[in-house]
């Protein structure tokens, strides 16, 4: 599409073409309501078409039934950070978390004001460039969860297994990776992922969690606080982000199109292949952050040989279509995040750059 670059941004992120051109076409007269979604209500007869249908896709393609529910929530990941050890963790039943990087410090974080979060595992002392491994985790027995970041998108390290957590119940922050390939979801009691990288615009959070968790929630916290209300009120107590969750849906239905989960899998690794193959085939020029067994499929870290090159690489990408490659202050150097909407064309392109670059500037 012209005038249209190569997005790597983190979040938000590159969304399907297709997705924004369909919301674009209907934008003035939303499913024949005369209205466009931004103005209708969130009790209309044709918005509630949407947020059901959102719901259903979702659930399919986790291949989840009738013992799990969606929820769509709003304050970013960020609240549910708060959310979860408010609704689920105590002094006896503390939250165990994986420290893997900095959301899930962040998330541990929150626990720990409230009193009631511990440590089972961290790879903070040898810098993040690994997800804690199996052999790692110091179960606790008597906790209420444990809480691991399944991508860390600063770092760009990702699982490649399911933790085994002895009948913990598994809690997961997917932001940054969900609905990206297929996992056997069932393993997971509690998934929860801001929309902005893979699924949408920001302003909603997606909740996929055991109904079993959602039906009673503290009674002393504030209605908003409590799962319950938003399980419950089928996440219509108030009123929701409407666009948002018509955008959310537009991306699960297009991705359902596109051949599921299992597609978007086998386009992810393609792309990912590319860019690490730059890395790797790079005789040292780019180092990789990540460790080989921990590389995530959706952002992809790496640092040059020194920060002013870093710069030029920024600024050369740009003149070729190539925007938001700069990576996290907290760990410089670079960051392409090729998340499912990013076409393969975008990762060569990226991969065709870096070779330039660095035969350029070795
Ligand atoms: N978790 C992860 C893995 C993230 O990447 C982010 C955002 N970059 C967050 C949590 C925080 O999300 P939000 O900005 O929606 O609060």
């Amino acid at each position: 599409e012209a005038g249209r670059v190569y997005n790597f941004n983190p979040g938000p992120a590159t969304l399907p073409l297709e997705v924004l051109k369909e919301a674009q076409a209907e934008f003035l007269n939303f499913n024949n309501s005369g209205m466009s979604i931004l103005e209708i209500s969130h009790r209309a007869p044709q918005y509630a078409a949407v947020h059901e249908k959102a719901k259903q896709d979702i659930k399919e393609l986790m291949g989840l039934g009738d013992d799990y529910e969606v929820l769509f929530c709003q304050g970013g990941a960020s609240q549910q950070f708060a959310m979860i050890p408010l609704n689920f963790a105590t002094k006896e039943h503390p939250g165990s978390y994986v420290l893997s990087g900095s959301f899930a410090e962040k998330a541990y974080k929150e626990a720990e004001h409230l009193g009631v979060g511990e440590i089972v595992a961290s790879s903070k002392e040898t810098g993040y460039h690994h997800v804690p491994q199996q052999s790692e985790l110091k179960i606790d027995r008597n906790a209420a969860y444990v809480h691991v970041c399944y991508n860390n998108t600063i770092y760009g390290t990702e699982y490649h297994y399911i933790p085994e957590t002895n009948g913990v119940p598994l809690f997961a922050d997917m932001s940054s990776d969900m609905l990206s390939r297929p996992i056997d979801f069932h393993k997971f009691d509690f998934i929860y992922a801001g929309v902005q990288k893979n699924l949408g615009p920001a302003g909603v959070v997606l909740v996929v969690a055991k109904k079993s968790l959602l039906e009673n929630s503290p009674e002393s916290l504030p209605t908003m606080f409590r799962y319950s209300t938003f399980y419950k009120k089928d996440s219509l107590y108030n009123t929701p982000p409407a666009f948002c969750i018509y955008m959310v849906g537009k991306v699960a239905a297009w991705i359902k199109s596109q051949g599921g989960l299992e597609e978007m899998a086998r386009r992810n690794e393609r792309k990912a292949k590319v860019v690490y193959d730059a890395i790797d085939s790079s005789n040292g020029f780019y180092r990789g952050h990540a460790d080989k067994d921990s590389r995530s499929f959706m952002n992809v870290t790496f640092r040059l040989p020194s920060e002013e090159l870093e710069k030029k690489f920024i600024a050369e990408a740009l003149t070729h279509q190539l925007s938001g490659v700069k990576g996290h202050r907290s760990v410089g150097g670079m960051r392409a995040s090729i998340y499912n909407a990013m076409p393969y064309e975008g990762a060569v392109a990226l991969a065709d750059f870096m070779e330039k670059f660095r035969k350029e500037n070795a």
